[in-house]
């Protein structure tokens, strides 16, 4: 199955250039470092692009594909400085596809919130280009207030005693702490939770996963084969979590699990593969996006696929002298779990049947 990557789909984070000098540009660019041109990201075309100014708060693309078509800067870029997306003329909203699924944002007068919201915004449009990429629907809960997806951005309640807020999904409504933002604070939690892959991006994808799982698989006709890969999700969750938070991971999760928290429940095997999925996918095709390829002697030797990129990587780790230790060592077992989840995520987020609660 995992042949089969590239051609079904990409979610691959492109190499991106100045339209107008050639200049190797990021993804989060405002502005060409060479040429000196408004640059941003046009989700129509999927591409990074110079912009040239037309009229009052109106743009133009040189790039032949936008041809004919007038763009905005979405609100996020013009007033606060934490989007670089566009908004096509045509469209009323006044925020890009990504700033409106954001429908709480942090305290932006205390010290620190603007920057961390920055990072949680940049974090959020990788997500949503990703989604976007492979089919999935990407819809604000203002669009879509059923079915629709929402980001609120807290802060820990400053009074003595209040409950701290917590990371999560709940009926399409992904709540994240603010503070996981603040990279210290990140990291200490990351140790202490012993979560090998704790990030912005990664808790977006984890908590999405939940997301598309309530949207696509439960009350679907694909909830037998979940529960044939993944258990059955009906068995107590709050008993599962507080088993594992009790007791140390089992032993031999490697051999049957991406990641020890995979092993809690079935909706966290789920939202851990979906988000292992989506990680792998983005490095290697992003890899390969770069010019990285492995050029076989023999017809039989894999290319640029997953197993000899995992192990360039792996081996590139334990040449600088870092540990692996708490870090999960990849195995053909975990990999093929996560090949299995593909097809079937994409062929979920294709079929426009399945999108229901
Ligand atoms: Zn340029
Ligand atoms: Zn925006
Ligand atoms: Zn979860």
């Amino acid at each position: 199955m995992a042949r089969n990557f590239s051609k079904a789909v990409s979610t691959t984070m492109n190499v991106f250039h100045c339209d107008h000098c050639e200049q190797l540009v990021f993804f989060e660019n405002t502005v060409c470092v060479k040429c000196g041109n408004t640059l941003a990201y046009l989700p129509d075309l999927r591409d990074m692009g110079s912009l040239n100014p037309v009229g009052t708060g109106l743009w133009r693309s040189p790039l032949p594909r936008a041809e004919g078509r007038l763009y905005r800067l979405c609100d996020n870029y013009t007033q606060h400085n934490v989007c670089n997306w566009v908004v096509r003329d045509d469209d009323p909203n006044t925020l890009c596809q990504s700033c409106r699924l954001t429908r709480v944002i942090p305290d932006l007068s205390q010290p620190g919130n603007k920057e961390s919201w920055y990072k949680l915004e940049v974090a959020k449009r990788r997500l949503v280009y990703s989604l976007l990429a492979l089919g999935c629907p990407v819809e604000s809960k203002d669009d879509e207030p059923q079915r629709g997806l929402a980001f609120e951005f807290l802060a820990d309640p400053v009074a003595n005693g209040a409950p701290p807020v917590l990371t999560g999904h709940d009926d399409g409504v992904i709540t994240l702490n603010v503070a996981e933002a603040d990279d210290v604070e990140r990291e200490r939690r990351r140790l202490r939770l012993h979560e090998p892959y704790r990030t912005l991006l990664g808790h977006f994808r984890h908590e999405v996963g939940h997301y598309y799982w309530d949207r696509l698989i439960k009350d679907s006709p694909l909830i037998d084969d979940f529960r044939e890969r993944f258990g059955d999700e009906r068995q107590d969750y709050s008993q599962a979590l507080q088993q594992h938070y009790d007791q140390r991971p089992r032993i031999d999760w490697q051999q049957q699990f991406v990641s020890a928290y995979a092993n809690v429940h079935p909706w966290e095997d789920w939202a851990e593969t979906w988000a292992h999925y989506l990680h792998m996918t983005d490095t290697l095709e992003t890899a390969a996006a770069c010019g990285l390829a492995l050029r076989p002697r023999r017809a039989d030797e894999p290319t640029l696929k997953s197993p000899p990129l995992r192990f360039l990587l792996h081996a590139s780790r334990h040449s600088i002298g870092s540990s692996t230790t708490g870090s999960r060592s990849p195995t053909y077992s975990t990999i093929s779990t996560v090949a299995w989840d593909y097809p079937m995520a994409t062929r979920s987020c294709s079929r426009p049947r399945l999108s229901r609660n």
